[in-house]
Formats: C-alpha cells, sequence, structure tokens
C-alpha cells in the first residue's frame, strides 16, 4: 500500500469525484473531506457562513479563496486528518492549489475525466425526493409517475445548481479554472487519470488497481 495518504479527488461536476471520494477515504481509514459539504452544512445550519455563501452555491459559482482556505486549512489540522485524507472539490484553482502546496506537499492528485455532454446528462437528470431521500434518474430509473416520488408521492425536486443551465456554468468554471490544476500536478509527476465514465463499481476498482490498495 501506498504510505502516502493525501489525496486530492479532481473532476469535472457529475464525474463520481464524491462517491469515489468517500470509498477511497473508507479503505484508507482517512477523513473524506469535501467543501461543498461544508458549504451545504453551513448552509442548512443558517450560520454566518452559510448565509454569506447560500447565493453563490445556488448559481454555482465560486467562493472566494480567503473563506474556502480557512475551512480547509481549519479543517486539516484537526487530529484525524494528520495520518491522510481524501479532498474532494478542493483545490478549485491555482491559488487553492498554491495554498494547499504551503502547508502539504505530498498531495497525489486523482483525476476522473469525464466528457461535458456526460456530466450534463448524469447531474440535470437527477430527481430527489426531499421527504425519503429517493434519488431518480430521468433516463436510467425514472419514477413510475412523472414527477413523483414512487414511495411517498411527493413532488421530485431538484438542487438548485443541479438545472441544466446551472451545470453548464459550473462545467465553463471548471474547464478555465479548475483544469490548469491537471498541468500543475502532472508537472510535478502527481497526477493520476481515471476514465470516469464507467460504471461507479469499475471506476472504485481501477482506482484501488492504480493505488494498489
Ligand atoms: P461541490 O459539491 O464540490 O460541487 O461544491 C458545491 C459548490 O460549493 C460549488 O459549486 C461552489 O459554489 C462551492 N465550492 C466547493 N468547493 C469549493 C472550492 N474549493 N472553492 C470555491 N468554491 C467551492
Ligand atoms: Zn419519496
Amino acid at each position: 500500500m501506498s504510505p502516502n495518504k493525501q489525496f486530492i479527488l479532481l473532476g469535472p461536476p457529475g464525474s463520481g469525484k464524491g462517491t469515489q471520494a468517500k470509498f477511497l477515504a473508507a479503505k484508507l481509514r482517512v477523513p473524506h473531506i469535501s467543501t461543498g459539504e461544508i458549504f451545504r452544512d453551513h448552509i442548512s445550519r443558517q450560520t454566518d457562513l452559510g448565509k454569506e455563501v447560500d447565493n453563490i452555491l445556488k448559481q454555482g459559482l465560486l467562493v472566494s479563496d480567503d473563506i474556502t482556505n480557512k475551512i480547509v486549512a481549519d479543517r486539516l489540522n484537526q487530529a484525524d486528518a494528520v495520518p491522510g485524507f481524501v479532498l474532494d472539490g478542493y483545490p478549485r484553482n491555482l491559488v487553492q492549489a498554491a495554498f494547499l502546496n504551503e502547508s502539504t506537499m505530498n498531495v497525489q492528485a486523482l483525476d476522473l475525466e469525464l466528457s461535458d455532454d456526460e456530466a450534463v446528462k448524469r447531474i440535470s437528470r437527477r430527481w430527489t425526493c426531499s421527504v425519503c431521500g429517493a434519488i431518480y434518474h430521468l433516463d436510467f430509473k425514472p419514477p413510475q409517475n412523472s414527477g413523483i416520488c414512487d414511495i411517498d408521492n411527493t413532488p421530485l425536486s431538484q438542487r438548485s445548481d443541479q438545472a441544466e443551465n446551472i451545470v453548464r456554468d459550473r462545467l465553463v468554471i471548471y474547464h478555465k479554472q479548475t483544469e490548469p490544476l491537471l498541468a500543475y500536478y502532472k508537472r510535478e509527476g502527481r497526477l493520476i487519470v481515471i476514465d470516469g465514465t464507467p460504471p461507479i463499481p469499475q471506476v472504485t476498482e481501477n482506482i484501488n488497481k492504480v493505488l494498489q490498495i
């Protein structure tokens, strides 16, 4: 097993980053740290930070580097992150990557590749039931009655950043701001590229094989 357990997951929205980050962290027994989840948690608890970033997340824009770097630094300073961590959704641009580099030089970057069309198809056609949490997909797992949960008849809803136009905006930001990180980590010999197109279990298997874990 690789002695280095510091990972970052790169890849466009919809690439399965969050899911794979969770699996990888569990396998390595290190915390899974998702900046998106941290922000959404603040929003649901209506903290000052939550109120500040609510609209930014709704529009699919990026939270400022100052705020984001600070929450990541605080989180990485907690004891459970000493043996390692899997960062998901951070860094998102070169400023954040440089900041992370100051505190840790050993991260390995895993890039989950996915085409834009596939990303849009995956995210914007996903609907959830706010009552029971069931997840539907208009192509792969449509509800029996259009727009209604099979289990409890609740009208289905989408997270506001999952609408197609917002997903397209998030992809533009990804290409402009986050994609340059691939060259950055590649130059340093710290980039592993994985095809994010296959089904989730297959991608997990490929990651484990490459990392020899
Ligand atoms: P995610 O769950 O990673 O897609 O993140 C959801 C949203 O949280 C993003 O669309 C941004 O608004 C915000 N966010 C998450 N991570 C970052 C980051 N590293 N820098 C700036 N904004 C972020
Ligand atoms: Zn339901």
